[in-house]
């Protein structure tokens, strides 16, 4: 599914619109338009949290760019389960299964008949290529590709896209419709309906989720009945509102909503993750999308990508730790100037990917039709301010390259004023975003890990006294 922006063009993707308050309610049909719980970082003001509503969920509307972890921090969950199953070893050929991957190495990394279509975009921003050079010169090398067991140094990343068709390919796109087409019987999806809670069976020595009662629009709820097991995959902002709502929980949260207690399991909904982004940016007088402003402009990339999709719309817009684990991934963007204007922004957008802030979900009420209280915590551990601030200040240096700097008209934001340390916390906290990458709020681990509510199957933990 592409979503058209304001210029016309396909898939393009104007992150500043995604993140305020106001845009809430742009596409409800397939968002469910969360707000964030204010905190003091970003003064206080409500924020958008999107979360696709959709089959494919959140891959039918995010950046649809593909990484897959470092061989070590596979080993960290293996540790941390007490699992060996989870080492990179073991998990390479199942995500090689599902990957038809169309680029270099394509031997190690994908097969040729797997659903998901994994690219290059048939366009490149000129801005990435003057930019990986200024990276050799602040001595990041480059790495073979970024899907390969190792995250640190710098490369292009590969898409979700469909190289035939130049399409978004998400898990819908890809799984769903593969087994679809396969003929599989024994696969029903009940769209436009939403679980209220996992029903589950229990006796003195054992609980069991025996199905799943469902809404659909005004009718009256009904049940599907489980023969072997309900799969919770509502995501790391719903799932853990959905086991709450059905008993699976903190103590303190079931009884204050008055929920009979299947499991008291206080990690549910806690230890959320997310990446915190802080950008950089400069007008830049190489290609950039500022210039989709001009409405002929826009109007010819519109045509070049329905007619062999090519031009500017192949390309999304946006687009405790081990040692080879990175603390912070830069993202190549550009941007528009202002709202309308046609000026090039070139912008490095950092993410703080070994965050140690962290947030958390609850409930506000029994029912799953109520959104459930999204606490992200961004920057709250004074650690990540302090990394924040280094990284902003490497990107100068960055920008600072001879590779980049024939290229670049000036700082644009946060502007050359914005010298000293207090100067770049505020303003790192004035306006650090989110990545939409919440995640861990039910977490696996080992048994005698109460924080943990998940084993290392991925199965409810049941603690007995
Ligand atoms: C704007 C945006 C950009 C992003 N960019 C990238 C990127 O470039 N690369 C990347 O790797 N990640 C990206 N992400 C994150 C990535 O998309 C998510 O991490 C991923 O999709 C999560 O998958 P999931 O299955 O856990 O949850 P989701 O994809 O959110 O799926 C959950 C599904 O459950 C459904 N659901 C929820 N509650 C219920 C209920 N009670 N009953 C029935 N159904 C329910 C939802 O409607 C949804 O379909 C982005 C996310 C967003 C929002």
């Amino acid at each position: 599914m592409f979503a058209e922006s304001a210029t016309g063009l396909p898939g393009l993707y104007v992150a500043d619109d995604s993140v305020t308050a106001s845009s809430q309610w742009a596409t409800p049909a397939v968002d469910w338009g969360f707000l964030i719980v204010p905190q003091e970082v970003m003064n206080n003001q409500v924020y958008h949290y999107e979360r696709g509503k959709t089959l494919g969920g959140s891959s039918a509307q995010n950046s649809m760019i593909y990484n897959r972890g470092t061989k070590d921090c596979y080993g960290g969950w293996a540790n941390a389960t007490g699992d060996a199953s989870w080492v990179w070893d073991s998990l390479l050929p199942l995500f090689t299964r599902g990957i038809n991957y169309t680029g270099t190495e394509s031997q190690t990394l994908g097969v040729s008949n797997a659903p998901v279509q994994l690219s290059f975009p048939n366009f490149a921003l000129p801005f990435s290529s003057y930019t990986a050079e200024g990276f050799r010169e602040i001595g990041v090398p480059k790495v073979q590709s970024l899907i390969g067991g190792e995250l640190l140094d710098s490369q292009y990343n590969p898409f979700t896209i469909n190289p035939t068709e130049a399409t978004r390919d998400s898990s819908q796109a890809s799984f769903l419709e593969a087994s679809m087409t396969a003929g599989r019987n024994n696969l029903k999806a009940y769209t436009h309906s939403l679980a209220r809670k996992v029903l589950c069976s229990q006796n003195s020595t054992s609980s069991r989720a025996a199905g799943v009662q469902v809404i659909f629009g005004n009718a009256p709820p009904f049940t599907l009945s489980a023969t072997k097991e309900v799969i919770a995959s509502a995501g790391a902002i719903q799932s853990p509102q959905l086991l709450i709502a059905s008993g699976i929980g903190p103590q303190s949260t079931l009884d204050q909503y008055n929920i009979s207690t299947i499991v008291n399991s206080p990690g549910v909904g806690q230890d959320l993750w997310e990446h915190a982004l802080v950008l950089l940016s400069q007008t830049s007088i190489s290609e950039g999308f500022g210039r989709l402003n001009d409405p002929e402009y826009a109007e010819q990339q519109r045509m070049a990508y329905y007619a062999n999709q090519t031009g500017e719309a192949a390309q999304e817009l946006d687009e405790m730790f081990p040692l080879d684990w990175p603390e912070l991934e830069r993202e190549i963007a550009s941007a528009e100037k202002t709202p309308g204007s046609t000026v090039n922004i070139g912008t490095i957008i950092q993410s703080l990917v070994s965050p140690l802030s962290r947030g958390n979900i609850s409930i506000r009420s029994t029912s799953m039709l109520d959104p459930p209280i999204i606490d992200l915590n961004r920057l709250s551990h004074p650690t990540d301010q302090k990394l924040a601030a280094q990284s902003f200040r490497r990107m100068r240096q960055l920008f600072n390259t001879t590779a980049i700097k024939p290229i670049l008209a000036g700082e644009e934001v946060p502007g050359p004023n914005v010298q000293a340390d207090e100067q770049i916390l505020e303003y790192i906290e004035s306006t650090v975003a989110f990545n939409w990458h919440a995640a861990c709020t039910c977490k696996m681990g080992a048994w005698n890990d109460t924080m943990a509510s998940l084993d290392s199957g991925a199965k409810v933990k049941v603690w007995r006294a």
